[in-house]
């Protein structure tokens, strides 16, 4: 896939320059210099020679094929090189020129006038407006960039050529090596899903690395990454969350979803390690590509003094290791050399004035102990230590280990020479212990990824005919919102429980409704110009008897009377109460790049300000309904406390995927919140109080 672009037989540089400094000229030279074995074309009309390679005036006059085109003109020029690869059948091309989309309309105009060019002449192209691309295996550096990294497994996918000169800095610094190293620029044709598939097939990548400032194609991006990250993992940095999705929010959830929250919720539900600063997408890429992963959770911490080590085990606590117990055989075996002062329980502190052979001793044991998981080595710089001879010591036990270990060596003079041996032998070396754990948290987190079960989608019976007749009814009347009863219907048909209800006109009706519903009954104002009922005086609940009915029905009406006087008042709705629920809100809305997108969190009136919400892109699986609902902080309440009753939250479960069916099913549904869904006691299912539902023609 992309072959042209990574392994060519021969390439043009359109716009090749004899001066140095120039981009046309260091395109060509990093491509000649870095040891291309194919044909290289400079193209270039007033030149003979360039580097030592015949110039062409144009890719119509090169004798033979080219399988790739690089482009280093000036922006006007570029159709005229698109039309030119029609003729020479170049069908990969790589647009270093900038001016496009990123300028403004005028460019943007230009750059889809490209591309539809382009598409139709069966072209290619990564860019425009990038620093190029770069495969060490072939070897091609079809870039601008300074410097070749080394070889070695990891891709590398940027839609900002500034990163990739910061990370190809980084890793020259760092010995780190890489497979591919890929500029996207403004992603005119090629994208960042086609780029983790290219990279996915590559043999020789076995890390995927990406920067991301926006996704072109939200569910492509999830369907590629979901299916590549079951062998490679992906690590992913997003940065440029824009506030476009936080439009003007007539629901609960549109208020509280926004772009960060989904592209998180994408993330997660296709397995992208989600690295939240350029120094742990470093640290997590040194992991990934030099480590095997863990095989569970437990975390042995090796350490010469104790402070790292509590820092290193508070980390752990944080995340989803844990320190393993240490065996007895283990600790017998430590306790055979270490001094009596050692602690050879998890951290294992092998005391200030270990040496480099306690080290190796200490971690060949622990290596050899099943029940351990993956090895962290902190290392103070004491007088007693040399840090160089601990890094061999690793670095020999680490070439035959089954395990991941990783190290942090804290200071910085004292153990520069020590990293760096690390750094030659592919042993992560990170400057604090925090990043030492949160990288091998992430590399267990993915391999839980990978071996999760198949997810289960279920469809539950749903009567659609009746949802699309009240749509219909709703866009006649140039409506968007739903008034309640509408709202009641469509969540009717898609199988939710609904508190029995009746409209009343007067108060006789009201009393006559409740006696029928059953006391205590809760009254509502019945209007579709009233949006939150509450706010408005608007809602009464716990009423007992007649008169506490009759007595609600004259302030509910009065207090909409006289807060909103325009409102048009259909009546107040009596309804059953549900008692012994716990309120909790499920929403959906739609995400601009990924669709649809469900929300929970805990209901009542704090919602928006404690954010306490869990989002994921639908369609939703049972075990993503199930996790969402567990992730939010105040899970526990749900679960019971103090003796309470756990909630049913197999209900809950079961509302989020229906709501997540209803959103698939109809496109048209821009927002929906139903605010609360009231959780009855375990086994005694959900009840939806209040839903409002939007649409869009
Ligand atoms: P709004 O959100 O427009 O103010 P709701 O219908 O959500 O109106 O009612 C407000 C609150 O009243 C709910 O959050 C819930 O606490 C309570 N409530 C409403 N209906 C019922 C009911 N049928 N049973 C129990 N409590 C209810
Ligand atoms: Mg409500």
């Amino acid at each position: 896939m992309l072959e042209h672009f990574f392994n060519p037989s021969s390439v043009a540089v359109v716009g090749a320059s004899q001066k140095p400094g120039k981009i046309g000229y260091d395109i060509l030279n990093n491509i000649v210099r870095y040891g291309y074995t194919g044909a290289v074309y400079p193209i270039n009309p007033k030149a003979q020679e360039i580097l030592g390679r015949r110039a062409y005036p144009d890719l119509v006059s090169v004798p033979s094929d080219i399988d790739l085109a690089v482009v280093a003109l000036p922006a006007a020029a570029v159709m005229g090189v698109v039309e030119q690869c029609g003729k020479k059948k170049v069908d990969s091309v790589v647009i270093i020129t900038a001016g496009f989309k990123e300028i403004g309309p005028d460019g943007a105009r230009l750059e889809k006038d490209l591309a539809t060019r382009a598409r139709e002449l069966g072209i290619r192209v990564v860019g425009p407006n990038c620093l190029g691309i770069i495969d060490t295996i072939c070897p091609l550096n079809a870039s601008f960039a300074s410097g070749m990294p080394l070889d070695g497994h990891i891709g590398f996918f940027s839609q900002s050529g500034a990163i990739c000169v910061a990370i190809l800095d980084w890793a020259l610094g760092e010995n780190v090596g890489f497979s591919r190293f890929v500029s996207l620029g403004n992603k005119m044709d090629i994208s960042e899903a086609e780029m983790i598939l290219s990279m996915g097939q590559d043999e020789n990548t076995r890390v995927i690395l990406g920067y991301l400032e926006s996704v072109e194609d939200g569910p492509l991006f999830m369907k590629t990454a979901r299916q590549v990250s079951k062998t490679k993992p992906i690590i992913v940095i997003k940065s440029g969350t824009t506030s476009a999705g936080a439009k003007a929010a007539s629901s609960h959830t549109g208020a509280l979803a926004g772009s960060e929250n989904a592209y998180n919720a994408a993330f997660k539900q296709s397995g992208i390690i989600r690295a939240g600063s350029m120094q742990s997408l470093f640290g997590y890429a040194m992991a990934f590509a030099s480590q095997p992963l863990p095989k569970g959770p437990r975390l042995a911490i090796i350490t010469n003094s104790g402070g790292p080590g509590i820092l290193a085990a508070d980390a752990s606590d944080r995340s989803s290791l844990h320190l393993s117990p240490i065996r007895k055989k283990t600790a017998d075996r430590l306790r055979e050399f270490l001094p009596p002062t050692a602690s050879v329980y998890n951290p294992i502190d092998i005391i200030g004035d270990a040496s480099h052979e306690r080290y190796e001793k200490t971690l060949e044991v622990v290596l050899d102990d099943g029940s351990i998981h993956a090895v962290l080595i902190l290392l103070t710089p004491t007088a007693a230590v040399d840090p160089a001879a601990v890094a061999q010591a690793i670095a020999k036990l680490a070439k035959d280990a089954e395990k991941p270990i990783v190290t942090s060596f804290m200071g910085e003079k004292k153990v520069r020479a020590a990293r760096k041996i690390l750094q030659d032998h592919s042993i992560p070396s990170y400057d604090y212990p925090e990043d030492a754990v949160a990288a091998l948290d992430a590399m267990l987190s993915y391999r839980l990824w990978r071996e999760r079960p198949e997810r289960q989608y279920r469809n539950f019976e749903a009567d659609s005919r009746r949802v699309r007749e009240i749509f219909a009814s709703v866009i006649d009347q140039h409506r968007h919102d739903l008034i309640e009863n509408e709202a009641r219907e469509i969540l009717r048909a898609y199988g939710f429980r609904l508190p029995e209800s009746r409209i009343a006109g007067t108060t006789r009706e009201a009393v006559k409704a409740a006696s029928e519903i059953g006391y205590p009954v809760v009254m509502k104002i019945a209007s579709p110009d009233v949006l939150h009922k509450s706010d408005m005086g608007g809602v009464r609940v716990k009423l007992e008897n007649d008169a506490a009915v009759e007595e609600a029905f004259f302030d509910i009406t009065s207090n909409i009377q006289l807060r909103q006087p325009e409102a048009r008042i259909l009546g107040v709705m009596v309804q059953e109460m549900v008692t012994q629920g716990k309120e909790v809100i499920l929403g959906i809305t739609r995400d601009m790049q990924f669709g649809p997108m469900v929300m929970f969190g805990l209901g009542g009136i704090y919602v928006e300000v404690l954010k306490d919400v869990s989002f994921r892109i639908a369609p939703l699986s049972v075990e993503s309904a199930d996790a969402m609902i567990r992730e939010i902080r105040s899970f526990p309440l749900l679960r019971g406390v103090r003796g309470e009753a756990p909630a049913d939250i197999e209900g809950i479960r079961d509302a989020l995927v229906r709501l997540s069916q209803m959103a698939m099913d109809f496109p048209e549904i821009v927002e929906a919140d139903i605010n609360p869904l009231l959780v009855c006691p375990e086994g005694q299912g959900v009840v939806a109080v209040d839903a409002r539902i939007t649409i869009q023609e």
